[in-house]
């Protein structure tokens, strides 16, 4: 596996146990050129890690160190940002230029690893990428928020996007996957929830529910979660 490309929720959802000889997260240093300017942007990708299991927001955890945080990594000259992926593509010149036009306009410099998922997704929405590739860039850099008090709004107006676009990807015409379209409802109705959206969040937790290629192991899950938000319970500590 190669784990230094933009590893989707959909291909990951399937792989929630697997480990390598080593028990711990290893990366090793790569360098890339910004598309956009040709500076030099390092990248530490992972070559082993060890995964326990997924949060209830998808996250995986065990000994998964940064992956994470190096999935995403910024341009340090114009703040381009995106997945290794992102950096090796081949862009026509026009791409380019309406890339750097959009990016002078819009972007400033990212603070942090939240930041760079947050103009990495914005980037994706610009090249009007398919939504579920964006709500999984939402939701991953809603991760490097968790457990940060005074991030909190900043953190759900992430997940409020991220479950706009899982909204988006589950939708009849969006989705040819079935039983990624049911995981789809869930990660809705999860991220509704933690952004307080609790109506919406029960609307897609049933919809889940219903939803007969829900795999059955999200669907005690989704029972647990969906008893959350009746009680206009956010936490987002699971
Ligand atoms: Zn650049």
């Amino acid at each position: 596996m190669n784990f230094s490309k933009p590893i989707s929720l959909i291909v990951t959802l399937f792989l929630i146990f697997f480990s390598f000889n080593s028990s711990a997260h290893s990366c090793e240093w790569e360098t890339y050129h910004c598309p956009i300017d040709g500076t030099e942007v390092s990248f530490c990708a992972t070559v082993s890690m060890y995964v326990e299991g997924r949060k209830r927001d998808m996250q995986k955890f065990g000994a998964v160190g940064s992956y994470y945080k190096e999935l995403v990594n910024s341009c340090h000259t114009c703040y381009f940002s995106g997945y290794i992926s992102d950096f090796e593509k081949d862009y026509s010149e026009n791409e380019i230029s309406a890339l750097r036009t959009w990016i002078k306009k819009n972007i400033s410099e990212p603070k942090d690893e939240a930041d760079e998922y947050a103009i990495c997704a914005r980037i994706q929405e610009f090249n009007n990428a398919s939504p579920d590739v964006i709500a999984d860039t939402w939701l991953m850099g809603s991760y490097m928020l968790k457990g940060v008090s005074e991030e909190k709004e900043r953190r759900k107006a992430m997940q409020l996007k991220a479950a706009c676009y899982f909204e988006e990807a589950a939708s009849a015409y969006q989705c040819e996957e079935k039983q990624l379209c049911a995981i789809y409802k869930y990660v809705a109705a999860e991220m509704y929830r933690r952004a307080d959206f609790f109506k919406d969040a029960l609307f897609w937790y049933e919809k889940a529910k219903q939803d007969p290629d829900l795999p059955e192991w999200l669907s005690e899950m989704n029972t647990e979660q969906q008893k959350l938000a009746v009680n206009n319970d956010n936490r987002n500590d699971v």
